[in-house]
């Protein structure tokens, strides 16, 4: 099977590399957003919808359009990267439920992907157009690299991350299950009865997010103290992301390892950040990123995650006679079955039930569960329809997304 994996290494450019990748990204950012406001504009006058191969041409022949002679200090094919990643984020727009492509503003994370031509030696990497610059390879490549993306963070911190791809015998695992329950107290709890808590130093970090935050608001606006707040809190940011991603990497990397199946509640998360009691320590756990991380794990090593149905109700089930304490309120941090008289723990007793419970099967979402800019948006024609009147030809395109799509 093909495996893809990312590899991610700090960069240190130069002053000069700094201008030339700002360069870079600046053009390329002009050339995402220039696409964008084109199919936008296409599709208000006509109604149909301009392909990722129309925009490719359109951008070639940009380049000698004598307005925009100054495009060719960009990498060609950083360019082209672009367009793909627009029609990407309109696929996810479609597909996935993604929000709507949005424009590319200058102060936020920037990022180029050359799909080529990028050389490795010790300690340097070579980018078209700025040069060998300097980075960190903490570790190995492991595989053919692919692509690589280069990207500047709010606060100022260049990373590459290589795309590489092999070739591996499926692996098989012969480990046990485990159901895990993600919560807001603890990170995650787990069948086996072991409680995973949330890092201290996360939490530590978090405080003082949360501290240089509420200095940025008393800075004059325009001014260079607010300049200097601003960096901080970029800093301070990143640095607890990072903290987060790499908790869920260990623990992802340990389930993964000791456990060949993982189950865990398939959760609403886009619907539990808009209730915004709960809003705050879901973002914080990074549930979604926990879940992939999981899941390509697991796919690595052999093993599977299943996901169960979220309207299973497995706080309130025993896990030893399947009786239903429908009182339980979020204070009962232990409670006794009624009817056998076990004394649970609340998580952990989810934990099991989570474990032996059955498999969510995949439905359409409702109305309600869909991100406002995808309701009521209609299907064409139902294909039983199609085929009832003996047009399917036509009407099965008509019914796919790439027609359908507005923008
Ligand atoms: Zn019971």
């Amino acid at each position: 099977m093909l495996v893809r994996h990312a590899f991610k290494f700090r960069l240190y450019p130069t002053g000069e590399q700094c201008q030339q990748l700002a360069v870079q990204f600046g053009h390329a950012r002009h050339v995402y957003n220039w696409c964008l406001a084109r199919r936008q504009a296409y599709y208000a006058d006509t109604g149909s919808t301009l392909s990722y191969f129309d925009l490719k041409r359109a951008v070639t022949a940009l380049k000698f359009d004598p307005d925009y002679l100054w495009l060719k200090e960009a990498d060609s094919q950083v360019l082209q990267a672009k367009v793909e990643d627009l029609a990407r984020a309109y696929k996810g727009f479609f597909e996935r439920g993604t929000g709507f492509p949005t424009w590319k503003r200058k102060k936020d994370r920037q990022s180029v992907r050359y799909p080529q031509r990028v050389r490795f030696k010790d300690r340097r990497i070579y980018l078209p157009k700025v040069g060998w610059v300097r980075a960190i390879f903490h570790r190995e490549l492991i595989g053919i690299p692919k692509s690589v993306t280069v990207s500047k963070t709010a606060s100022g911190a260049y990373y590459a991350s290589v795309q590489c791809e092999r070739e591996m015998e499926p692996p098989v695992h012969t480990g046990p299950a485990v159901g895990v329950d993600v919560g807001l107290k603890d990170l995650a709890v787990l069948s086996t009865g072991e409680r995973i808590p949330h890092p201290r130093h996360l939490r530590r970090a978090e405080k003082r997010l949360a501290r240089l935050q509420r200095a940025l608001l008393r800075k004059v606006k325009g001014s260079k103290n607010r300049d200097k707040a601003r960096h901080l809190v970029a800093r301070q940011h990143e640095h607890v992301a990072n903290a987060r991603r790499d908790t869920l990497h260990k623990l992802s990397h340990r389930l993964t390892r000791d456990f060949g199946t993982i189950r865990m509640e398939n959760l609403n998360i886009r619907g539990m950040l808009k209730n915004h009691t709960l809003a705050k320590g879901i973002a914080d756990s990074g549930w979604g990123m926990f879940v992939g991380f999981c899941q390509y794990k697991a796919q690595w090593r052999g093993g599977v995650v299943a996901q169960i149905d979220r309207f299973y109700p497995s706080t309130k089930t025993c896990h030893v006679c399947g009786h239903k304490h429908n009182t339980l309120t979020l204070k009962d941090r232990e409670w006794t079955c009624a009817e056998c008289g076990t004394l649970h723990d609340r998580d952990v007793n989810a934990a099991r039930v989570i474990l032996a419970a059955p498999t969510g099967t995949p439905r359409t979402p409702t109305q309600r569960e869909l991100p406002p800019e995808r309701r009521n948006v209609k299907p064409v024609e139902r294909l039983s329809d199609a085929k009832a009147s003996g047009r399917s030809a036509g009407l099965a395109e008509a019914g796919s997304p790439q027609a359908s799509s507005r923008g």
